[in-house]
């Protein structure tokens, strides 16, 4: 299917009918598997002969979506998990031991923050946090016993993008690997193994199901990277439900779409907020005004879903615009055809010290729109209400 473009793949790549000759993929509900022979079982269990076995590493609704997702991010393998940070922990367990240490991007997703700056230290694996834009610091960070670099871009709330080519020159000439988190475009809007990265990894959870429905993870790349993610999964069992692997799979049919046409919403939406007397500032990578516009246009297919932006005034001023909304859902989850709005400093940010925040650039005016499908119109008259409330 290597020549078919990334629409078709999205709703034919990784179909295997079964006796029925179904037209919709189906979904396996079962744990194991059972063999014709006693010498089948055994070539069965040694690998000698492929199969499934036990839903724990192998089930063929599981593999369905792992060969559709491989085909989106053109990767040669892909192996899914039960969530998004499963996919980063297992990526993590089977590529580091004690003593390696781990170049990271700051602006992380939280949990992977706290994975990487809290617990693998316990496990005596150290990681660098560097600012996600500057080049020279994933240089400066590398050490002999970097193994690993991991980014995420663009970056959440601030929507700051990591040149991904780039870092992967600099973790090559390091002889390390780039992994990308690729949750925030998805493979319909950017592909970090064609950029130059060595995986990609997924919170499913977030556009690739786009519903809100399921948890789901997903790790993508070389066979002999995947086969070592797949080994750790086959042991340590962080393994999808078939059931939630099936809803991914289906999800994928829309992902084109749905991102294309979020993303052009989001765009209007950060135009027109950019033009409101109440709105300081926008950050959203389509807009000519954001610093790596030019970075935005080579690496991704367009600006993404999700637009943030700081009112006039502080916490008081944020909090009203979310207060006056009626129509798009006040929570911090994204990823979803339902449009959210967050506060990011009294929220996903909220734990972090005042100083640390500010340092980051996350302010108390700063709220974050992740767009879905609503009429665009509605969505500047949800936020219209707020905002005529701030005096300017
Ligand atoms: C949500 C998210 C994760 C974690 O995914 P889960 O499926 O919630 O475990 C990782 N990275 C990013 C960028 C996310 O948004």
């Amino acid at each position: 299917m290597d020549d078919l473009a990334i629409d078709t793949l999205a709703v034919r790549a990784g179909i295997e009918r079964s006796q029925f000759n179904e037209h919709s993929e189906a979904l396996y509900l079962t744990s194991s598997f059972v063999f014709s022979s006693a010498a089948e079982a055994a070539a069965r269990f040694s690998g000698e002969v492929e199969g499934n076995v036990y839903a724990r590493f192998t089930n063929p609704t599981v593999t369905a979506m792992q060969q559709r997702l491989a085909a989106l991010e053109d990767a040669e393998a892909c192996v899914a998990t039960a969530s998004g940070m499963a996919a980063i922990l297992s990526t993590v367990m089977a590529l580091l031991s004690a003593g390696d240490h781990v170049v990271v991007s700051r602006g992380v997703f939280g949990a992977t923050q706290q994975l990487f700056g809290n617990i693998l230290s316990r496990f005596g694996i150290e990681s660098s946090f560097v600012p996600a834009t500057d080049l020279a610091a994933y240089k400066a960070a590398a050490t002999q016993k970097t193994k690993l670099f991991f980014v995420e871009s663009p970056s959440n709330p601030l929507t700051e993008l990591v040149d991904i080519a780039a870092v992967a020159a600099i973790a090559h000439e390091a002889g390390a690997v780039l992994a990308v988190d690729n949750c925030f475009c998805s493979p319909a809007l950017q592909q970090p193994l064609k950029l130059g990265a060595d995986l990609v990894i997924h919170s499913a959870t977030k556009y690739l199901d786009g519903q809100g429905r399921v948890l789901g993870g997903a790790v993508c790349g070389s066979k002999t990277l995947v086969d070592e993610v797949l080994k750790f999964l086959r042991t340590a069992g962080p393994s999808i439900s078939p059931f939630n692997a099936w809803i991914i799979l289906k999800g994928l049919e829309t992902l084109k779409i749905r991102m294309e046409a979020q993303s052009a919403a989001a765009l209007e939406l950060a135009r027109w907020l950019e033009a409101q007397p109440q709105v300081e500032r926008v950050h959203y990578p389509g807009l000519p005004s954001h610093p790596q516009y030019e970075l935005a246009k080579r690496q991704q297919r367009s600006g993404g879903a999700i637009v943030s932006f700081e009112v006039k005034g502080g916490r008081p001023e944020a909090w009203k615009v979310v207060d006056a909304t009626r129509v798009v859902s006040i929570t911090a989850n994204l990823g979803d055809t339902k449009t959210t709005l967050t506060h990011p400093a009294s929220t996903t940010h909220g734990r972090i010290s005042p100083e640390a925040r500010e340092a980051a650039g996350i302010r108390e005016s700063l709220l974050r729109v992740a767009v879905g499908l609503e009429s665009v119109d509605d969505l500047k008259a949800d936020l219209a209400r707020g905002l005529a409330l701030i005096d300017v």
